[in-house]
């Protein structure tokens, strides 16, 4: 034991809006700032009352940076992160600003706050570790989950910290792997735990699947329309289809474009920038939306956001081609409960524009996850081997289960809720 403390003020027991507090030697480290949207509201952090020291960004998704920004609103401090999660983050931030004026929201921050991130910023490598406060180092691994994603190791004093953020352990198509290996020796480990119930079903298996369900749909004269999230999974279903072809156009819609434009800005990250190079070059992007109703003029592969079906262009294409049997809907994410996605799956059921329908194109999920399954997850913990460790990030049934069996397994472990607080 040490007097080190760890305080969850969003990700304990759910996933969204990502955010803890790591206190030791005095010092208050925080560690990703996101946001969680549910159909109700949208939910932030626990305000952090005590004065940071430093902020670390594990990657771009929205649920760990999409609340980064406040901070220079009312606790600012040096924000160490990579150059390509900052790339992402300022495109999502820009972007959810232009959403809630659409909206006529008062959003949670200004453009102002943006830049005050951007100047705050620290751009950091892989495996180059760094002094962020008087008493923590800290050190990236690559975590293989998407473009510029970090595993953190932070060392104070005699003790080592790690934080996965959201992690992939083996290798999916643009990635290579989260770097564990490389981390030593552990204390403490504040892991992830998604997909604490299972293990993915075998990749090849479902990419086969994928494409089988697309080559039928095109063939009864269908469209198919694949949900899939801006930032990593669009250029994952990309590949693949470049991969393995199809006979339709494919078209590529919502901010997929901008964020394989940063994954060819930065080459190194990512293990086939070639492939991301005729990706730009070869692909039908909708630019702007005059242009998304010739997407549907023949049979089409349509590849867009939102992957959770919480709003984007996705739902112009829906509305457009759910009451078609001959169309599918392919969802490529995690849904996460309360979304339309998990809704729609559950139900058979989704809110519209025009109102609560019942699709009758065909709607079928491909798990596609960029999270380490459970097998993987158990495996970081053997390699790792921490004295203590904390399980964040996960629904609250599957992270309690997951608590349980690691202890039969004879682990130390926390499952904390948010607000908690974890003596380490
Ligand atoms: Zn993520
Ligand atoms: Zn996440």
């Amino acid at each position: 034991m040490s007097n080190y403390t760890l305080t969850v003020h969003g990700a304990g027991k759910e996933i969204g809006r990502s955010s803890f507090v790591l206190n030791a030697e005095n010092e208050n480290i925080l560690m990703d700032y996101g946001v969680k949207f549910t159909p109700e509201e949208t939910a932030y952090p626990v305000p952090i009352t005590k004065k940071l020291d430093a902020a670390i960004l594990s990657h771009a998704h929205f649920d760990h940076s999409g609340f980064v920004p406040h901070l220079y609103v009312d606790n600012p401090t040096h924000l160490f992160t990579t150059k390509p999660t900052l790339e992402l983050s300022k495109m999502l931030w820009a972007d959810s600003l232009k959403i809630a004026a659409q909206e006529g929201e008062t959003p949670a921050y200004s453009k102002a706050h943006i830049a005050a991130a951007e100047t705050n910023a620290v751009g950091m490598n892989y495996r180059k570790p760094v002094d962020i406060t008087k008493n923590a180092r800290l050190e990236f691994f690559d975590a293989g989950h998407i473009l510029g994603s970090a595993l953190s190791k932070i060392s104070i004093k005699n003790k080592t910290f790690v934080y996965t953020g959201d992690f992939m352990l083996p290798p999916i198509r643009l990635h290579n792997g989260a770097d564990v290996k490389s981390i030593g020796k552990v204390d403490y480990l504040m892991m992830e735990s998604t997909y604490g119930n299972r293990m993915h079903p075998d990749r090849e298996k479902v990419i086969h699947d994928f494409m089988a369900k697309i080559r039928e749909t095109l063939d009864r004269g269908g469209h198919v329309v694949i949900a899939a999230f801006a930032i990593g999974r669009s250029q994952e279903i990309l590949d693949i289809l470049f991969e393995y072809g199809v006979d339709a156009p494919v078209f590529v819609d919502g901010m997929s474009r901008k964020a394989t434009e940063i994954y060819h800005q930065f080459p190194q990250y990512n293990s086939k920038p070639k492939v991301v190079q005729r990706m730009l070059e070869q692909l039908n992007f909708v630019v702007h939306p005059g242009i998304r109703k010739q997407t549907l003029k023949q049979p089409s592969v349509i590849v867009t956001t939102a992957g959770m079906l919480e709003g984007g262009p996705v739902m112009f294409y829906l509305d457009k081609l759910h009451a078609d049997e001959r169309n599918s809907l392919l969802l490529t994410g995690y849904q996460v409960e309360g979304t339309k996605g998990r809704v729609l799956l559950e139900t058979g059921k989704i809110e519209l524009e025009t109102g609560l329908v019942e699709p009758k194109m065909e709607i079928q999920r491909f798990d596609f996850s960029a999270h380490s399954g459970k097998d993987h997850l158990i495996k970081t913990i053997e390699t790792l081997s921490p004295e203590h460790l904390v399980l964040i990030h996960g629904d609250e049934k599957i992270s309690g289960t997951f608590t349980e069996e690691l202890r039969g397994m004879g682990f130390h472990v926390s499952n904390p809720g948010v607000g908690d607080t974890v003596k380490l």
